[in-house]
C-alpha cells in the first residue's frame, strides 16, 4: 500500500510539473465545465431524522452546487488544467501563480471534494453496512477500537473552531484522525500542517450550514445523529483504495 501511494505521488507531481499554471485570459464554455454537481446517492428525506430532508435539499443543491459552479469557473482561467482530476487540482494548488484563482480553487475545489465525498460516506440508517475486516483491524491497531475511533472524530469535529471538517484518513498507511478549517481538506499539501495531509477516507462536515436548521447550536447532537447514517461499506472501500 506505501509504494503503490509513493508511485502515485510521484506520478501526480509529474503530472503537475509538466502544466503551466498561470492564468490565461481565454475562458472555457460552460458547456466545457470541468465539474459537474454529483447526485446524491439516496433521495434528501433518506437520512432523516438524524438529517432532515430540507438540510440536505439546500446543502446539495445550494452549497454544494455553489463550490461546483464556482470551481468551474475558476478552472476556466487555466486551460493547462483541463482534465486533471479534482485530487490533482487540490494538490497542486501552491503552482497556481494567480492569489484570487488559488483562493477560490482552494474553497470551492475543496467545497466540492469534500462534499462529493460526504454524500458518498453516509447512507440511510439500516443500510450502513459495517467496517470490513481489513479496515477493522487498523481501526484496532489505531485506535483500540471502533468506539474509540468515533470518539477522536468526534473529539476533532467539536473542536474545530468555526467553520471546518473533521476527518479520517490515511497517512503514510495509518488510520489517523485530524481536522482542517473551512473547506480545506488533507489533500492540500503545501497549505496545511503536513501533520494532517493523508486520504480522506470519511469526513463530516461541521460547518452550520450542516446542521443548524434541526439541531441549532447543538454541534454534538448532529455529530451523535451523523453517526447512525455512517455508510461503513463506502468507507471501507475508501480505505482499501487509499
Ligand atoms: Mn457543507
Amino acid at each position: 500500500m506505501i509504494l503503490n501511494r509513493r508511485a502515485f505521488i510521484s506520478k501526480t507531481a509529474l503530472t503537475a510539473g509538466t502544466l503551466a499554471f498561470g492564468s490565461s485570459a481565454f475562458g472555457q464554455k460552460a458547456s466545457e465545465d470541468a465539474f459537474q454537481l454529483p447526485d446524491l446517492p439516496y433521495a434528501p428525506d433518506a437520512l432523516a431524522p438524524h438529517i432532515d430532508a430540507q438540510t440536505m435539499r439546500i446543502h446539495h443543491g445550494k452549497h454544494h452546487a455553489g463550490y461546483t459552479a464556482k470551481l468551474n469557473k475558476a478552472l476556466a482561467s487555466l486551460p493547462k488544467m483541463k482534465g486533471a482530476s479534482i485530487e490533482e487540482i487540490l494538490k497542486s494548488l501552491p503552482k497556481v501563480l494567480d492569489p484570487t484563482v488559488r483562493t477560490s480553487l482552494r474553497n470551492n475545489g475543496g467545497g466540492y471534494f469534500n462534499h462529493k465525498l460526504f454524500w458518498e460516506i453516509m447512507a440511510p440508517a439500516g443500510q450502513t453496512g459495517q467496517p470490513s475486516s481489513a479496515l477493522s483491524r487498523a481501526i484496532d491497531q489505531s485506535f483500540g477500537s471502533l468506539e474509540k475511533l468515533q470518539e477522536a472524530v468526534t473529539r476533532a469535529a467539536l473542536t474545530q473552531f468555526g467553520s471546518g471538517w473533521a476527518w479520517l484518513i490515511v497517512q503514510d498507511g495509518k488510520l489517523m484522525v485530524t481536522s482542517t478549517a473551512n473547506q480545506d481538506n488533507p489533500l492540500m499539501q503545501g497549505l496545511i500542517p503536513n501533520r494532517a495531509l493523508g486520504t480522506p477516507i470519511l469526513g463530516v462536515d461541521v460547518w452550520e450550514h450542516a446542521y443548524y436548521l434541526k439541531y441549532q447550536n447543538q454541534r454534538g447532537a448532529y455529530l451523535s445523529a451523523w453517526w447512525e447514517v455512517v455508510n461503513w461499506d463506502r468507507v471501507s472501500q475508501n480505505f482499501d483504495q487509499a
